[in-house]
């Protein structure tokens, strides 16, 4: 996820790598670390936090050498730490690595490695990965041939850069699901996850391919394919001057966040869900059997992937499932004992009120089990059981790809629940293999943006807009409606469509907008007849389906693709996020720090 540089020359290593570094911090991380070669020993820095930690470590002037590898690390397997920094090195000294990514089997290759009499110093999944390939060279004498051997056994993703006293005049990297480029200079040439770290140097890049592998001398640069075949690849010449393309090729990071979706729910699923297999998921060993209650319990944005999914937990595992705000939860005497699962959800693991919360269900002797993005966070150390969604760092304050991946873990969750007690039906498989199918689907969704964007132009300027569907498509209408809410600065609200005639239609004249969602089979129809009711009184209506809909008068219709309705709000959430995003740029505002609201609301 975070960043990785890497530098073979003749300058001093150290400050190309620490300037690198520190123009990827705009990618979040948690702590940083460089390896220099220098006369055949690997000399290793690591600080938790900022680069600006690393920069002042006082060990780092006696790294000279003019070959380094560098990394920010967004921990996914063990808390931050020093210990867990990279880079990381194998017990022989000999190998050097930093990753970028997740290896899903790590617990399977520690074990192997462990029998061949490997000790591990870090709790991370990254430490196999310098064991796996002396493991190799031990047999193969050659680290190419042992990096490619070690890379075959991996499952996952990654961006990984080696070296060694071994081969003194290299950098060796590959990557697969994790970027990774090769800048050219002369007499010298540079790796980085992406363009920018290395923008000041040179213009002139190579970019490296799932499964591809390179050898980078100071004036040479080999490629390879995974069974080590040379293969030539194209040079391109970048034209961006390196301050515009900070965020990449996209504006802010809450856009960015949104087209990183279907990646991180992919990782998020890793190695989770198989199809014809059963879910797994570590250290979880609640007796479902003794749960007659589930309270899914969270904030805002968490709180509607909390909704977006009782309907799986109800369904697939038909135990009732209540969903509560934490700042409420808190201060209600729920009902709650041991016989209550309580699942806490927080992007940061710092809410505040999420935490109290918790607090509260430990002590009335509930399970508590945490679904938190930010590892070691404070709610993971409470929780009796916490899993992780793996959305990387979030920047923008507005929750994009977190809740995506909340709603999807989450889904994979109650799966998981439902095997565990027992359940398997024809219609459980289909839904694991719809889980899988999302992130394609994502992507079809993120090619084409225009709709969104030109009905976003039409309606920016309104001063209160409607959300309206049912069961899981209310609980999307709610997210799309905060999210509108925080960066544009708009009214909005949204209502569970039958509801509407109760009262809020009173609202609806001439010229006032109203979303629909609707892409439940069996309530399409209730919805787009509400739809009727609103376009009748004069609405302007933008409707987000994958159902056939009746011939309306619909001003815009965005058509997603098809998926159980229980996972449609990963999908229909899409075209909402973008929604809010394209009125906020619109209206000209930061949409990466909206007026009032915190990322992480660490205050009650
Ligand atoms: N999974 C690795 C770790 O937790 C690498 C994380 C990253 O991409 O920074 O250390």
């Amino acid at each position: 996820m975070c960043g990785i540089v890497g530098y073979i020359g003749t300058k001093k290593a150290v400050p190309v790598l620490i300037k690198g570094l520190l123009s990827l911090e705009y990618r979040g991380y948690d702590s940083a670390g460089i390896c220099v070669l220098n006369n055949d020993i690997l000399n290793v820095v690591k600080s938790k936090g900022r680069v600006k930690n690393l920069e002042s470590n006082p060990e780092l002037p006696n790294l000279t050498g003019s070959i380094g590898i560098a990394h920010t690390r967004w921990a996914t397997h063990g808390i931050p730490s020093n210990e867990n920094s990279h880079p990381h090195l194998d017990n022989s000294k000999e190998f050097a690595v930093v990753h970028n990514g997740i290896i899903e089997n790590y617990t399977e290759l520690r074990k192997m490695l462990e029998k061949e009499g490997y000790t591990f110093i870090s709790q991370t999944d990254t430490e196999v990965i310098p064991n796996l390939i002396s493991y190799y060279y031990k047999t193969e004498k050659d680290i190419l041939k042992a990096v490619s051997l070690a890379i075959k056994d991996l499952k996952g993703s990654y961006a990984i850069e080696v070296i060694s006293p071994l081969l003194p005049d290299s950098i060796i990297v590959a990557r697969k699901d994790s970027p990774l480029v090769i800048g050219v200079g002369k007499g010298e040439n540079y790796v980085a996850s992406d363009i920018p770290a290395v923008l000041n140097y040179t213009t002139k890049f190579y970019f490296l391919e799932d499964n591809e592998i390179a050898k980078i001398d100071k004036d040479k640069i080999s490629f390879y394919n995974n069974s080590l075949q040379p293969i030539q690849k194209e040079i391109k010449d970048i034209e961006w001057d390196a301050a515009s393309s900070e965020k990449g090729v996209f504006a802010d990071y809450m856009l960015k966040e949104i087209f990183e979706q279907p990646q991180v729910v992919m990782e998020t699923i890793g190695s989770r869900l198989k199809p014809n297999e059963k879910c797994y998921f570590e250290d979880i060993d609640i007796d479902l059997k003794d749960i007659n209650k589930i309270f899914v319990v969270a904030c805002g944005t968490a709180m509607h992937a909390g909704l977006a999914t009782k309907y799986t937990f109800e369904h697939f595992c038909k135990i009732p499932v209540e969903v509560d705000m934490a700042s409420e939860f808190r201060y209600r005497n729920p009902l709650i004992d041991e016989h209550t699962l309580c699942i806490f959800i927080s992007q940061s693991g710092e809410t505040a009120d999420t935490i109290a919360a918790l607090k509260l269900a430990k002590n009335a002797g509930s399970k508590t089990l945490a679904v938190v993005n930010v590892i070691g966070s404070s709610i993971t150390r409470i929780a009796d059981y916490t899993i992780y969604t793996h959305a990387g760092p979030e920047i923008a304050v507005a929750s994009t790809k977190a809740y995506t991946c909340q709603v999807v873990l989450l889904n994979i969750l109650a799966i998981y629940f439902a095997e565990s007690l027992g359940y398997s039906s024809k219609e459980l498989e289909n839904f694991k293999t719809e889980i899988l199918e999302l992130p394609s689907k994502m992507k079809i969704i993120l090619d084409d943006t225009k709709l969104i964007e030109d009905f976003a132009k039409e309606v920016y300027t309104q001063p209160d807009l409607y959300f309206i569907g049912r069961n899981t498509d209310y609980a999307v209408s709610m997210e799309g409606s905060l999210k509108l809410k925080e960066i544009s600065y708009i009214h909005s609200e949204a209502y569970a469509a039958g509801e509407l005639k109760h009262g809020p239609i009173a609202l609806i004249e001439d010229g006032v907008t109203v979303i629909g969602v609707a892409t439940n089979p069996n309530l399409v129809e209730k919805t787009m007849s509400n739809l009727e009711e609103v376009i009748t009184r004069g609405a302007n209506v933008m409707v987000i389906t994958n159902q056939d809909i009746p011939n309306m008068k619909i001003n815009c219709n965005i058509r997603i693709p098809k998926c159980s309705s229980m996972l449609s709000p990963v999908l229909s959430v899409i075209p909402l996020q973008l929604f809010a995003y394209y009125i906020a740029k619109d209206k000209n505002l930061d949409v990466d720090k909206p007026r009032n609201l915190a990322k992480s609301v660490t205050v009650e």
